[in-house]
């Protein structure tokens, strides 16, 4: 039973694959754009099945994918409605909609402001038009400005922009360069957004870059360059009064992901669509860990169960470590005693002690939290609560 339940929607469609996308998600080339009306039958109906967990409201929900902007904004209204019919959306729950700024008009988010969206999430990657036509976004630089005035116009303000950095070389096309890094950082400052994800790209096996680096057509942007990227993103961010609080994640202060939180806090979720994932307490001081299967013809018929995973106390705890290092606040020791009835300190003294002996963590206002230096090795410190 679940409560200040998280909801994710998955929407699994996209107009075309980025070439660096290796998500749960399918162009309108494979076919399964046109069952949309399938999907989201399925998608109600895993809900109806689902909300039964849920007993004490929903404080945030996440429209994500895929691209929820490239279905009809219609379809996103009738989730939110669903959503109410069938739990209890707290009067101030973040409703976040991921959109792709080549896919939006002024009636999307009409239609989301009055379905009851309060945040956006938008896919800008770059401000460089050449990058975007190398990374096979479908958009302009300028499709992202209108995106961000049309949300605007509509009244939602609390918008987030995704950036990539450390873009390779790709079929000829020079890699990114500091100097466009630096353009992006001014340009989505001055665009006043409020909440910023930057990640360096990774070259996932099974997608289009993969194979072009196989094939000696894409190259690593130089390393050192990434690195100064890296640091200027969080020096430049910072001076700005936009915060650092997880690894990746940006914002001014009161405008960080509450859902994304519920993540990095090891709080319950619940994950409806296509591949996603639920974590909500089980019995006795077990959690359960759900993830759906990623056969869209298995989903649509109805089986939507892939793997489930009993998590005990004792992994628990551990995620909670591993997880809540990704924050800049670290690990929350309030909410472990909390939650598991035990100093987070002394549970796990010989790894903080390792850590803090290589410089990795240290202690602030009583938590224990990432060095600078911790920040680039965060997966030795993540390795260290690994069982
Ligand atoms: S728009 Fe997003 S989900 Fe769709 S292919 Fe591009 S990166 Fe992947």
């Amino acid at each position: 039973m679940i409560m200040d339940c998280g909801l994710y929607f998955h929407i699994p469609f996209c107009i075309k694959k980025c070439i660096y996308c290796d998500f749960l998600s399918f162009p309108r080339s494979s076919g399964y754009t046109c069952r949309e009306e399938e999907y989201f039958t399925a998608l109600s109906n895993e809900w109806r099945e689902r909300s039964a967990l849920v007993t004490d409201g929903v404080d945030t929900v996440y429209i994500g994918g895929g691209t929820p902007s490239s279905v009809s904004p219609r379809r996103i209204y009738d989730i939110l409605n669903d959503v109410r019919g069938r739990a209890a959306l707290r009067e101030n729950a973040e409703i976040t909609v991921e959109v792709n700024p080549g896919t939006v008009s002024e009636e999307h988010f009409r239609i989301y402001k009055e379905a009851g969206v309060n945040r956006i999430s938008i896919g800008i990657q770059s401000t460089q038009e050449r990058l975007l036509r190398s990374l096979g976004r479908i958009h302009t630089y300028k499709d992202c400005e209108a995106a961000v005035r049309m949300a605007r116009n509509a009244g939602i303000s609390n918008i987030s922009c995704d950036l990539i950095f450390g873009i390779p070389s790709v079929c000829e096309e020079p890699a990114q360069t500091y100097e466009e890094l630096k353009e992006d950082i001014e340009r989505l400052i001055l665009l006043g957004v409020r909440h910023i994800s930057a990640y360096s790209i990774i070259v996932e096996e099974g997608t289009p870059l993969y194979e072009l680096y196989k094939c000696g057509r894409a190259f690593d942007a130089d390393p050192d360059t990434e690195r100064r990227m890296y640091y200027y993103i969080r020096k430049r961010l910072v001076k700005e009064g936009i915060q650092r609080y997880e690894i990746s994640n940006y914002a001014y202060p009161g405008h960080e992901s509450r859902h994304n939180m519920k993540y990095w806090e090891c709080r319950p979720y619940l994950g409806i669509g296509l591949g996603a994932a639920s974590y909500y307490p089980g019995s006795n001081d077990d959690y359960i860990r759900e993830t759906n299967t990623r056969d869209p013809d298995e989903y649509m018929s109805g089986r939507y169960r892939g793997e489930t995973e009993v998590i005990s106390a004792e992994e628990q705890k551990r995620e909670f470590m591993m997880l809540g290092f990704r924050k800049m606040s670290g690990p929350s020791p309030e909410m472990y005693k909390e939650r598991f009835g035990t100093d987070c300190s002394d549970d796990f003294k010989d790894e903080i002690r390792r850590l803090k002996d290589k410089g990795l963590v240290y202690k602030k206002d009583g938590s224990m939290r990432l060095t600078l230096k911790g920040c680039d090795f965060a997966n030795e410190v993540f390795r260290e609560f690994v069982l």
